[in-house]
């Protein structure tokens, strides 16, 4: 017989099947499936911490979202913003169902060429374009999407240098309402730095402005600024139009939806306070729709959804290594996953669930990752039954951001693994090896 492990006993205020603060039941419904996998079947096949994808989840948010938006307007474009979560086969199941690309970096762009995007089918945003990023975005056809002065005179002397005819936009900002303002992008529309811009490119011998972008931010819970941002650049290519002749093809109105998540600090759950996509789309588009282009003239709608479309199709799967008393005598629940893997614990209270059926007795913990670092803290306050040593858990909604800024301080990142629509699994990024990651090391003669 197992001996039991002694626990030096301590009085506590246990909390039994109580209702939380949201007058839901705390987070202790076991979650033992993901889509018809077994959590337990995956942890013992690719090991613990494990990333899952599912991709029937991504192509029924996408699809939600193309049927939102086209049951509204009639020109909609999506591009799969890379930085969200740029996995190839992630990206992939983007462009089969459709989606353009969007890439903030040479890497990205790179990237995107590599999964088979046609070039005219990438736009290049951010403000960190090299001069051979612009010469192959250009010969490629590709969307430039100019984010200050000092890029639009390089593009028009690339332009010049090398005989380019290069397609580009610029990336606008403006007061939304939200604050803090995100104005260190693009040019500023209050100012008339956007409209400035705008003509310089106009007068330009070789640069063919073809559309107006903006991304207003991120997480953002306003539809009534996406109305804002949407009159705005209307207005804009409204006036190039008048002004130029010219007729701008697209509009670009970002990225920026909210995800279900729950933000560090919300009182209530997120699930019950996001807008959704319908109410966004409803803001964009009547704007649009009701500014006066003519019909032939109806600018292209493209959006570059990221979170959105992918947070709630990837959980990260875990155990627990050990638990502990704080010497406040608050449990601690220490897991085999962190900061390093979920990025995203900084700004979200994620679900997590128990994989098993577990007692009934719940207490309040505060979840701790592997890390030998202070912060490294996957939830403050979580209020679960409680979990013992080998335990695992199912972290939510954790799809967008984390297998892009993930780090290998301390641990090695983990397998990722895809559920496709027959419920098969397949690893998609395998987990990371000493020898991975000191392949790139060089070790001085005199050092050897
Ligand atoms: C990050 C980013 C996106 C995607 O943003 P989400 O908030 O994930 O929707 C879209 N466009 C640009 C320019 C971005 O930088």
């Amino acid at each position: 017989m197992e001996k039991i492990r002694y626990e030096r006993p301590l009085i506590v205020k246990m909390n039994t099947g109580l209702m939380n603060k949201f007058g839901t039941k705390t987070e202790n419904e076991p979650v033992t499936h993901i889509e018809s996998v077994g959590v337990k079947t995956l942890l013992k096949q690719y090991g613990s911490p494990l990333f899952v994808i599912s991709e029937k989840q991504i192509r029924r948010n996408y699809q939600n979202a193309v049927r939102i938006f086209k049951t509204r307007y009639p020109k909609v474009q999506f591009a799969w913003s890379y930085k969200t979560n740029y996995m190839n086969a992630v990206c992939r199941i983007f462009h089969q169902e459709g989606s353009w690309a969007e890439v903030v970096s040479g890497f990205e762009y790179d990237k995107a060429i590599g999964n088979g995007v046609p070039g005219n089918k990438i736009i290049f945003n951010g403000p960190d374009k090299k001069d051979e990023d612009l010469i192959k975005a250009s010969k490629n056809n590709s969307l430039i999407h100019i984010d200050h002065y000092d890029e639009l005179y390089s593009l028009i002397r690339l332009s010049e240098e090398h005989n380019l005819k290069p397609r580009v936009a610029i990336r606008v900002n403006m007061d939304t309402g939200i604050y803090p303002k995100w104005d260190r992008f693009g040019f500023n529309f209050e100012n008339g730095q956007a409209w400035n811009a705008l003509t310089r490119i106009l007068n330009s011998e070789n640069l063919n402005l073809v559309g107006i972008h903006c991304h207003i931010g991120t997480f953002m819970l306003s539809p009534n600024a996406y109305a804002i941002a949407a009159r705005n650049l209307s207005e804009l290519a409204w006036s190039v139009k008048e002004r130029f002749g010219k007729v701008i093809e697209y509009i670009d109105l970002g990225g920026g939806f909210p995800s279900t998540n729950t933000l560090k600090g919300a009182y209530l759950p997120g699930t019950d306070t996001v807008p959704s996509i319908d109410q966004f789309a409803d803001a964009i588009t009547d704007v649009i729709l009701g500014y006066g282009f003519k019909q032939n003239e109806l600018p292209l709608l493209i959006l570059e959804t990221g979170r959105a479309l992918i947070d709630d199709a990837g959980y990260l799967l875990g155990s627990v290594i050990a638990t502990k008393r704080l010497s406040d005598g608050r449990r601690a629940t220490i897991m085999d996953f962190g900061l390093n893997s979920l990025f995203t614990s900084l700004w979200y209270e994620h679900k997590i669930s128990p994989a098993q059926k577990l007692g009934n007795q719940t207490e309040e913990m505060v979840m701790f990752g592997p890390l030998c670092m202070n912060i490294d803290i996957v939830r403050e306050s979580i209020t679960m039954p409680i979990l013992q040593k080998g335990d695992q858990v199912v972290v939510h909604k954790v799809g967008a951001y984390n297998m892009t800024q993930w780090m290998q301080f301390i641990t090695l990142r983990p397998n990722i693994v895809l559920i496709d629509n027959d419920n098969e699994t397949h690893v998609i990024r395998k987990a990371e090896s000493l020898e991975y990651i000191e392949q790139l090391e060089e070790i001085p003669k005199h050092l050897k």
